[in-house]
């Protein structure tokens, strides 16, 4: 990859270190009937352990110039689709039908990990997630209420996953260098909570939260307030609070008494 001309607005700091390579390749394991979709393969480093899994493999790869290296690579079931995986409708590339679970890998542009986050929660039924972020962004992720980092985002993954770091990646183990620490983490489906309305729950989560200074009342003025208090003065807190004081639970329980 000497002569590579890495493109820095698709985020390509390839993967070098081969302790790491190994260390989140572990940490999937498959069935035969599964499914692995590794998004960003880049040069293949991860993709090469992953051939030797024994499942179906789809790769989505925005860089045509990788074309040839990964063509290269030896496995008669593996699919390399050469397109923006934002873009790409999942559905067309993955029969549901055919696989028992759906594993999801990526070491991607930390300016795309919530956009794919989300795509993949959305768009489909991820059995694990196991993605390279930014380390802060990791932190994030399993962050409790009134920590810094707690937003909607760390309540939405809590709401739908535990969440487990596998690794500190620092920035040595990639080429080209990139300047911030990462974090391999795992996201595995476990649906603790129950809701009645799903959608209603992320919209209400992401109001609550859409200015980080402002409190709930000011946040959610288009609900029903009188009865939000209600509900929120029976948990001990009042429309005073801010969304970062609200843990997954209380978020649950609030919705569910709300609609
Ligand atoms: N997985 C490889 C590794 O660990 O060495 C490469 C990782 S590199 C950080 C990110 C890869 O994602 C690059 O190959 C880049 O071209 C690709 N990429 C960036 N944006 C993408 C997108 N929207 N869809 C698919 N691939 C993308």
């Amino acid at each position: 990859m000497k002569s590579f001309n890495y493109k820095k607005s698709l985020g390509q700091n390839f993967l070098k270190d081969k302790n790491i390579i190994k260390k989140i390749s572990d940490n999937i394991n498959p069935n035969e009937n599964d499914l692995i979709v590794e998004i960003g393969p880049g040069a293949g480093a991860l993709t090469k352990e992953l051939v030797k899994k024994n499942c179906d493999i789809i790769c989505f790869e925005i860089d045509e110039r990788l074309k040839e290296i990964l063509e290269a690579i030896d496995s008669d079931r593996i699919n390399i689709v050469f397109k923006d995986f934002l873009k790409v409708n999942l559905s067309e590339y993955i029969d549901r039908e055919k696989y028992n679970h759906i594993y999801f890998v990526g070491n991607l542009p930390y300016y795309i990990t919530t956009a794919i986050i989300n795509k993949i929660i959305s768009e489909s039924d991820p059995y694990e997630i196991i993605i390279m972020v930014q380390k802060e962004v990791g932190e994030r992720f399993s962050s409790k209420p009134n920590s810094k980092n707690y937003n909607s985002l760390s309540v939405f993954l809590q709401y739908n996953f535990d969440i487990k770091k596998i690794v500190n990646v620092s920035k040595q183990s990639f080429i080209p260098m990139p300047k911030v620490d990462s974090m391999v983490i795992k996201l595995k489906k476990n649906k603790k909570y129950i809701v009645n309305d799903e959608e209603y729950f992320y919209r209400f989560v992401k109001d609550s939260f859409a200015q980080k200074r402002k409190n709930l009342k000011n946040n959610l003025k288009n609900y029903d307030l009188n009865k939000l208090d209600r509900i929120l003065k029976s948990l001990g807190k009042d429309l005073t609070y801010r969304a970062e004081a609200l843990s997954v639970v209380e978020f649950v329980n609030i919705v569910n008494e709300l609609k």
